[in-house]
């Protein structure tokens, strides 16, 4: 087995940036163009705290459908899993991450899961707080404590974007108005804060803390203070290991064996139980919505140092 040194990230970078080219940068995120087309950065974090970070590690990025995983532990912490889950599935999906047509005929009409946008607008509804303001600031404030990093803030440019691109969106939460997922207020509250927390700009480094957070079941990764029951974050996890890569995540559980959110900014956050953190930047994604060369880092470093939790 490989030991982890800069050294060693330097060269998964190395063999892995060549996989930039078969992805396409998303034309809408302001920020994002394809001047990041061969971007690659990652950022480890060990159980123990040592952190090693190769590439274009201090690019910053949306957290785009990664914050999925952020409304799920607030819903989870807030009302609980059996509320939770009465409004949204616990099953992966072969759809695409924005498909509509399995509102109507899955079971009671909830979404698949909480890591495609229908179930994530939908656990958005279930994000205590007076007002949406009030809603996004526990979420965004959740997210600074957790990686302790003032560059992760929101980004007003990007969030005007997913307004005027979120046609696909607003007819999610319609659709499932029209069925009783959500009622009107909800629905339009549900969106805003969706759109909001869509549009927080993080790091590398950031999403290897998210990971970390993970990992330690809730509790900070430096304070040791718990802000998340161990068993919501348990819960979290093992839908990101079976829907955390959309319609790829089966392929994803196999190929590299931990749990995984990815997002079409091209970030993704991963959680390796009981060894480390890890967070990607590589914008050029696939049709599925997520990075090539991310993956092809996650296959290597999977491995190259047995993180598979069914390595034997
Ligand atoms: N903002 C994007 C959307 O709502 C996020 C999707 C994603 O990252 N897959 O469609």
């Amino acid at each position: 087995m490989e030991k982890l040194s800069d050294q060693f990230m330097e060269e998964v970078v190395k063999a892995c940036r060549p996989y930039t080219s078969q992805g396409e940068v998303v034309d809408h995120i302001p920020g994002l163009d394809q001047s990041h087309a061969t971007d690659l950065g990652v950022t480890i974090i060990t159980q123990k705290g040592e952190i090693y970070s190769a590439g274009n590690d201090d690019s910053g990025f949306s957290l785009q459908s990664i914050s999925k995983v952020i409304i799920l532990l607030m819903a989870l912490e807030d009302f609980g899993k059996e509320v939770v889950f009465q409004k949204v599935g616990m099953e992966p999906t072969d759809d695409f991450f924005n498909s509509i047509s399995n509102l109507e005929d899955y079971e009671g009409h909830r979404p698949f899961n909480p890591l495609i946008n229908s179930g994530a607008i939908a656990t958005a509804s279930l994000v205590n707080g007076a007002s949406v303001e009030e809603r996004f600031e526990r979420i965004c404030s959740f997210l600074q404590t957790i990686t302790n990093d003032d560059r992760v803030k929101f980004n007003k440019e990007v969030y005007r974007s997913e307004i005027k691109n979120g046609a696909r969106n607003r007819s999610l939460a319609y659709f499932m108005e029209s069925t009783g997922i959500l009622s009107n207020k909800d629905a339009e509250e549900a969106l805003e804060l969706y759109y909001r927390v869509n549009s927080i700009d993080v790091n590398s480094l950031a999403l290897a803390k998210l990971g970390c957070f993970l990992i330690n079941h809730g509790r900070h990764f430096e304070s040791g203070e718990q802000l998340i029951q161990s068993h919501h974050v348990r819960t979290v996890k093992a839908i990101m290991l079976t829907s955390g890569m959309y319609n790829e995540s089966g392929t994803y559980a196999v190929e590299v064996g931990f749990p995984l959110k990815s997002g079409v900014s091209g970030g993704i956050v991963g959680a390796v139980p009981g060894r480390m953190g890890i967070g990607i930047i590589a914008p050029a994604i696939n049709k599925k919505g997520n990075s090539v060369a991310g993956g092809q880092v996650l296959r290597t470093l999977s491995d190259k140092l047995k993180l598979n939790i069914f390595h034997d």
